[in-house]
This record gives C-alpha cells, sequence and structure tokens, in this order.
C-alpha cells in the first residue's frame, strides 16, 4: 500500500568496498569516513554494517558522532573540523572522539578545559580551506603540551586527487612529510578515496575513504565498477502511468520536450523531492523491467518521464532503477551536472531507506 519509491542499501557491497579500501591502505590503516548520514544511506546502518571490520570512523561533527555512539558502537572517531563550541570539548573526552583541531580558537578552547581530549592536527598543504600552515607546527606542538594536551596525528586534505594527470597531489604529500618528519611519534593520515587509486601516492597510517564506500567513483576518468567497486545505493521506484504520446506533443513543466513520432511514455514516482537531481536533462539514462530507457522533459517534484521506446510492452506497476546495480550513479551524476556525492547526500527522508544483506 506504500509509495514504490526506495532506497535499498546493499549492506555487503559496502563491506566490499571497505575491503577494497582496506587492501589499497595496507600496511595503513582505512577509517571509514560515514558523514553526511553516510553519505545519504543512514549513519547508524552504515556504521554497524562496518563495525566488526573498522577500528575507526570520521564524521563532519559532534552530532554525527553522537549518533555512532546511540548506536553502541565504540571505536574512536575522529571529527573532521573539530569542534564548534568551547564545552564540547569535554564531550568529546567523554565519549572518545577525537577533534582535528585546524584553527587557533579551538587551541585556546583547550586552556579551559581540565582534561583534554586526544587531538589530531590538521595542516593546510594547499587546498587552502582549513588547517594550520607546516611552519606553524612546532610552535603549537610546544604550545599543546603545555597544556597537557596529547596530539595522536596529522592530517591533511588533497585538492585534485581525482585527477591522475595533476601533479599537486605530489606537491601537496611533499609538504606534507617534511611537516611531519620532526615529529616521528604522530599518525599522519591523508588520502581521500581518490588517494587510493594513484600509483605511488602513500597512504601513510590512516587513510580516509569515504564515497568509494559507497561504490560511487572518486575519479574523473574511471566508474566506480571499473575501479572494482560495488553500487551500495539502489534508487528505484515504479511506473505509475503510461500513455502514448501523439507526434507533436510535449511532457512536463515548460513543455520543454516534443514528440516527433508517436512515443510511448511512462510516468516514474520519483522527483526532487526525493532528491532525484532536477537537472538531469532528457537522454538520462534509468532502466524499467532491466532495459535502459531514458529521461525526457523536465524532472518534476514527485514524478519524472521516461520514454518506453525500448520497452513498448511496459505497464504501470513496472519496476524502475534511476540509479544503483543497472544504471551506474556515476553516469547519471554526469547527465545532471553534478558529482555522485550531492546525488548521494541528497536523496532526502521522503524515501524510506531498506537494508539487505
Ligand atoms: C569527506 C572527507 C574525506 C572523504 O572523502 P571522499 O572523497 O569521500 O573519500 C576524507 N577526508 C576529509 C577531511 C573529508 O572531509
Amino acid at each position: 500500500m506504500s509509495r514504490p519509491t526506495r532506497a535499498i542499501i546493499d549492506l555487503a557491497a559496502l563491506r566490499h568496498n571497505y575491503g577494497v579500501a582496506c587492501a589499497l591502505a595496507a600496511p595503513g590503516q582505512a577509517m571509514a569516513v560515514v558523514k553526511a548520514d553516510g553519505y545519504g544511506h543512514g549513519i547508524a546502518r552504515v556504521a554497524q554494517a562496518l563495525a566488526p571490520d573498522a577500528p575507526c570512523y570520521a564524521v563532519a561533527c559532534l552530532e554525527e558522532a553522537l549518533a555512532i555512539r546511540k548506536a553502541g558502537l565504540r571505536q574512536p572517531i575522529l571529527l573532521l573540523e573539530g569542534v564548534h563550541a568551547e564545552e564540547d570539548m569535554a564531550v568529546c573526552l567523554e565519549q572518545s572522539l577525537e577533534p582535528v583541531l585546524h584553527s587557533d580558537v579551538q587551541i585556546r578552547w583547550m586552556r579551559g578545559v581540565t582534561i583534554p581530549p586526544v587531538v589530531w592536527l590538521k595542516l593546510n598543504t594547499g587546498m587552502n580551506r582549513l588547517g594550520f600552515a607546516p611552519d606553524e607546527l612546532p610552535g603549537l606542538m610546544i604550545r599543546l603540551k603545555q597544556l597537557g594536551v596529547e596530539v595522536r596525528g596529522l592530517m591533511t586534505h588533497f585538492a585534485c586527487a581525482d585527477d591522475l594527470s595533476d601533479p599537486f597531489t605530489q606537491t601537496q604529500t611533499a609538504v606534507f612529510q617534511e611537516a611531519a618528519a620532526d615529529f616521528p611519534g604522530l599518525l599522519l593520515s591523508a588520502g581521500n578515496s581518490a588517494a587510493h587509486f594513484r600509483p605511488d601516492q602513500p597512504l601513510f597510517h590512516w587513510s580516509r575513504p569515504g564515497i568509494m564506500l559507497y561504490g560511487a567513483t572518486p575519479m574523473l576518468e574511471a566508474s566506480g565498477p571499473e575501479l572494482g567497486l560495488k553500487p551500495v545505493m539502489s534508487l528505484v521506484s515504479e511506473l505509475i502511468s503510461v500513455r502514448t504520446l501523439a507526434p507533436g506533443m510535449t511532457v512536463g513543466y515548460g513543455a520543454t520536450w516534443r514528440s516527433e513520432k508517436p512515443t510511448p511514455m511512462g510516468i516514474v514516482a520519483i522527483g526532487y523531492g526525493d532528491g532525484y537531481p532536477r537537472h538531469a536533462g532528457t537522454g538520462t539514462p534509468a532502466v524499467v523491467n532491466g532495459k535502459r530507457v531514458r529521461l525526457i522533459g523536465r524532472v518534476s517534484m514527485d514524478m519524472l518521464a521516461v520514454d518506453l521506446s525500448s520497452v513498448p510492452d511496459a505497464r504501470p506497476g513496472d519496476p524502475v532503477e534511476l540509479w544503483g546495480s543497472q544504471v551506474g550513479i556515476d553516469e547519471v551524476a554526469a547527465s545532471a551536472g553534478t558529482i555522485a556525492y550531492d546525488l548521494l547526500t541528497g536523496v532526502t527522508q521522503r524515501v524510506p531507506r531498506e537494508y539487505v544483506n
């Protein structure tokens, strides 16, 4: 009796992808990045599914870390942006969360804390969003020691790791290594998913795979399956209406698409209100009854139209995959002028998540 639109989450595929990350990270380890509600897959279920294998998680903020604790998991969790208020330092200590400090403000907050949490330091090696300059590191380490703060590790983040032809990752890596050389006792962490697929890229003690865990590509020039990854989310729905458009008829808002010949057309019960990208234009692939079709016209809030010429016998109630094992999310993202990260994290709460395996 319920709307057929669902995100089916394959937890075996998730575990497979984490295994790929671990193999590439060896002899280092891989902390599972599960921020943004597990990239839209549900942070508690994702963290639980990885718990037997994952020694550590990484999230963007305290609220996400607390969701993992609420799911009963005790592994260390890195807060990639540190905390946003002084009083949150005490919560970090109490909950064994390790904030990554990136600013003077966060260092100053340490003065007001009776027992400080273990921390990491973020170095800016060229991303130029957050972090300390490498030449600030020696002074910082002294300051933190005086404050009684244990620094567990250093991390940095790459700006262009997705592009194999871009040498900037080597530059950033060299800056990071040089800065870290004077502190051999610290753990080092640098690699996002893309770094795992760069030949000869050091991944140090801890890599930080995110998007690859969910089976989408982190690279510009290869799809997830080409990298040995399995899609985790299948976004599915059903046809709710089928009709034949006579030549000259248009479909949807703005009447942007017009049929040239009699065209069997299906309406699918999913739209941008579910997080399906409104910018996916005519030609974006989907699958009906196992056969590829293309979107036509504009995506509406609750529905979209597909050209059924390749499946003329399709009927209302027939299954549609918008992305998943039959239609790569990377393809849909390219059609919509965006990346899989955006699509996965954008699936709205209206779409029930169903967990398999
Ligand atoms: C999100 C994030 C990651 C994971 O990036 P992916 O490209 O999804 O692998 C790693 N490190 C930091 C600091 C991040 O913010």
